[in-house]
């Protein structure tokens, strides 16, 4: 028997034994292609000599110094390169240990801003149905994932959701994208001056919705244009790229691609990229400054903040990404997966729609292409997926989101950035043989 409190309690999963590149491989010595980077996590890949020497290099210097009494190397030279390389005003960061931490940082934050500047009446969160932003209380309560809400739902602070920007989805037929985005926008307008403007405290997004939705990216121009609203209304833009972020879209930051800039943007996954737990909330300076010249500090704190061990996994794989040009790979990797999935599954009659940015891409799964009627949720196709494909030796993350109350689902894919065309072949070869296993998908 396992002591190990599992994350499904009815199925106990292989031990894994060793990573290489990108595979996996578990005690029997089966091999997985990692083809989600568990969930978008490894955009290194497995065994990255580099980052593990970091960590090794960092462990015999000093492992842990309480952040009440120390700042460390790799802490400052990571805070001051991310910086350096983010969009905007963005430049302080506070170090967390993953991405619901970064988010709950975050909404503390802005809460305490307002105090500081004196608004106290704000405090209210504008989010999107069909988003994740972390699994801790505050985080939970922003998100707008139904089904994960719903057992909590007493212990969730309120928060206001609007609709997501989901074209294949949300854009009516003959609408263009422009009228499609201006309608967005126009409710969240609506909602500001509902609620009041002057109770708003945040709007919080993903600039491409991960787990929720499957890597589905805006119409453009909807976050300049929330941007906007933001800046109207005085109202903070708190940007979650915990799974988009890192280069995973092909930019180190997401929004780069939107072309704005948040006041509070969350990292997480790729910064560490699995090899040590981190997460990092990063905001402008003039939030910073309104605290500093407050009272002082943020009212905020975990105990691993800023863990020197951590920071130096997240400084190794910014190195890996950057000075070692890894990043650069991911457009054009992303452009050939597609490709290849566009090619295969293009014409699949459950496959509705293929979409995403850079290595972060999503495959809706379908009833009927042609009236995209979501699949019978009692079926569970997400899992069966996921479990086909994991028996066939890849690893890919498939979820059943919601599609406007009713339960849709969708396979993510999001491979290490050193994937190579051989990988790509492998992923879409073993995907096809795991749908062919799923008898929803073959009627
Ligand atoms: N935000 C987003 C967009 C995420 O995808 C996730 C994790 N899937 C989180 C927050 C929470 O991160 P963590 O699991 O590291 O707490």
């Amino acid at each position: 028997m396992s002591h190990v409190f599992a994350r499904n309690s009815r199925s106990h999963p292989p031990r894994v034994s060793h990573g290489e590149g990108c595979y996996l491989f578990d005690e029997t010595g089966k091999s997985y292609l990692d083809g989600s980077g568990g969930a978008a996590v490894s955009c290194l890949g497995h065994g990255d000599a580099h980052v593990a020497g970091a960590i090794r290099d960092q462990l015999e210097k000093v492992a842990f110094a309480h952040t009440g009494f120390f700042t460390s190397d790799p802490a400052e030279a990571l805070a001051d390169r991310l910086c350096t390389l983010a969009p905007g005003e963005l430049d302080k960061v506070y170090f967390v240990s993953g991405g619901s931490e970064a988010m709950e940082a975050a909404l503390k934050l802005a809460r305490q801003y307002y105090l500081e500047i004196g608004e106290e009446g704000r405090s209210r969160i504008i989010a999107r149905r069909q988003s994740y932003h972390g699994n801790t209380l505050g985080a939970l309560a922003t998100g707008g994932n139904a089904w994960r809400r719903a057992p909590f739902a007493p212990l969730l602070m309120e928060t206001s959701h609007v609709a997501p920007c989901h074209a294949y989805r949300g854009q009516e037929a003959g609408e263009t994208a422009d009228a499609y985005r201006d309608r967005l926008v126009a409710e969240i307008e609506a909602r500001i001056q509902a609620l009041g403007a002057e109770t708003v405290m945040a709007f919080v997004a993903e600039p491409v919705v991960g787990a929720t939705l499957g890597a589905v990216p805006a119409v453009p121009g909807y976050f300049r244009a929330i941007r906007e609203l933001c800046d109207r209304y005085g109202i903070l833009m708190i940007l979650d790229e915990v799974m988009c972020g890192m280069g995973r879209t092909g930019t180190l930051f997401a929004c780069e691609q939107e072309g704005v800039s948040p006041d509070i943007l969350c990292i997480a996954k790729g910064l560490g990229a699995g090899y040590q737990p981190i997460g990092a909330m990063m905001c402008s300076g003039h939030i910073h400054e309104a605290v500093a010249k407050g009272s002082g500090s943020f009212q905020h704190g975990h105990t691993y903040v800023g863990h020197p061990v951590a920071c130096a996994a997240g400084l190794a794989v910014l190195e890996r990404l950057v000075d070692d040009r890894v990043l650069n790979r991911v457009a054009p990797a992303g452009d050939r997966l597609r490709a290849a999935l566009e090619d295969r599954f293009g014409q699949h009659p459950h496959v509705g729609d293929i979409r995403g940015r850079g290595l972060f891409l999503g495959l809706e799964l379908v009833a009927d292409r042609d009236t995209k009627e979501p699949l019978d949720p009692g079926l569970k196709v997400h899992a069966a997926v996921k479990a086909a494909a994991f028996d066939k030796g890849l690893i890919c993350y498939p979820s059943g989101g919601t599609v406007d109350g009713k339960r849709g689902d969708h396979v993510l894919i999001a491979p290490p950035f050193i994937v190579s065309d051989h990988h790509i072949e492998e992923l879409v070869d073993k995907l096809s043989a795991a749908f062919g296993a799923v008898p929803a998908l073959n009627g």
